[in-house]
């Protein structure tokens, strides 16, 4: 992994550190510039940028920190559209190259011949929908049987940046596997069958040192942004996440440089971004991508050809979960986006509905196997 972050908190809140939006750009981590370059021309591209390049190079002087911050909060429009439009000969390029995975249903089926699936799944703009207030970001009933009954037939794991109480009060199955924060507090099921979920007494949690810092951060943080109408500070453990989306967007700027004056006195937390966040994290190297590999080791699949992990997220901080699975070389990214954004998923789905299902397929074709078998 790089040094490039990730993340994704309590709302559809995810995030590559210190990633900007820009048009027609490209990524440039090592794994990510191997990939093809998806050839929209539209308000899509992301620059990556190291964090040691990033941080440093943003406080040389005042104009290029104001640039950045502006530059956060361009990114969290283009990274927030709200608007469809017909789709551009660059859309529909897009699309074939990240087919539907619902389309791409059995082709996905034949690549699973021989291999355990291990269904991956952020939460939120992945299982429920983007809303106003992250509070109320509720799943379906129907998401939640489908997802129950996935877990019934696979490995299952939730892989979100809200911190892991809370996207368990969300989901509220006891069966899943946790990995909350980003993956910075990683729990297997309470009563797992061992057959199926491995080490599922689990308990990780790679930032623990971090706890305290981040209790006094959250304090300093609901300080100094109390007087931004609309913005919301969340703790979500070991992450810390400041929503944009009740915040009038006159105000955008103001309250991302009040969220980056805070970092100077803590040089082992950084700075993300995402839809309509920012967010403060440690600048230790894990994330969803790296939660991903470790629930892979977890089940006894770290070094295995026989499994088929399949990644479903909607935003940035999937990223990294992506970039593991084409490193890999095995598996499935499926980044949810109604609109062309540069990506290292392989195939796509428009939103919670088909991600929904595309479990339920999943599903159906595991049932039908167990009665024809
Ligand atoms: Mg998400």
């Amino acid at each position: 992994m790089t040094n490039q972050s990730v993340v994704d908190c309590a709302s559809g809140i995810n995030v590559v550190a210190m990633t900007v939006a820009l048009a027609n750009s490209s990524l440039f981590s090592p794994v990510a510039a191997a990939l093809p370059k998806p050839s929209f021309g539209g308000s899509g591209g992301y620059i990556t940028l190291s964090r040691t390049n990033s941080i440093k190079n943003i406080e040389i002087n005042n104009g290029e920190r104001v640039k950045r911050v502006h530059a956060w909060v361009e990114s969290m429009r283009a990274s927030s559209p709200t608007r469809k439009s017909s789709l551009s000969d660059d859309h529909k390029t897009w699309i074939l190259q990240h087919p539907s995975a619902l389309g791409m249903f059995e082709e996905i089926i034949e690549a699973s011949k021989g291999k355990q699936i291990v269904v991956f799944l952020d939460y939120d703009g992945t299982l429920s929908p983007i809303v106003e207030d992250p509070e109320k970001a509720f799943m379906t009933t129907e998401m939640r049987e489908a997802v129950r009954d996935v877990a019934k037939y696979f490995p299952t794991a939730i892989v979100s940046g809200r911190c892991r109480a809370k996207v368990h009060n969300f989901v509220k199955l006891s069966e899943l596997f946790y990995a909350g924060s980003h993956g910075m507090d990683i729990k297997g099921p309470a009563n797992g069958d061992k057959r199926k979920t491995g080490n599922h007494g689990i308990l990780f949690q790679p930032a623990k040192e971090f706890v305290p810092m981040m209790n006094n951060v959250y304090k300093i943080l609901m300080e100094k942004t109390k007087i931004i109408p609309g913005a919301k500070v969340e703790n979500n453990k070991f992450c810390l996440s400041v929503h944009f989306r009740r915040v009038d967007e006159k105000l955008w700027v103001d309250l991302a440089e009040k969220v980056k004056s805070v970092l100077k006195d803590y040089p082992k937390l950084r700075l993300t971004q995402g839809r309509k966040v920012l967010e403060i994290r440690p600048t230790i190297k894990w994330d969803k991508g790296k939660a991903l590999e470790f629930l892979l080791e977890s089940l006894g699949y770290g070094n295995s050809d026989d499994v088929l992990p399949v990644y479903i997220g909607d935003d940035r901080t999937d990223e990294d979960a992506f970039k593991v699975l084409r490193k890999r070389g095995q598996g499935l990214g499926i980044l949810v986006s109604k609109f062309p954004k540069e990506t290292a998923a392989s195939y796509s789905l428009e939103e919670p509905i088909e991600v929904m299902q595309f479990l339920q397929r999943l599903v159906e074709w595991k049932r039908t196997l167990a009665n024809i078998t």
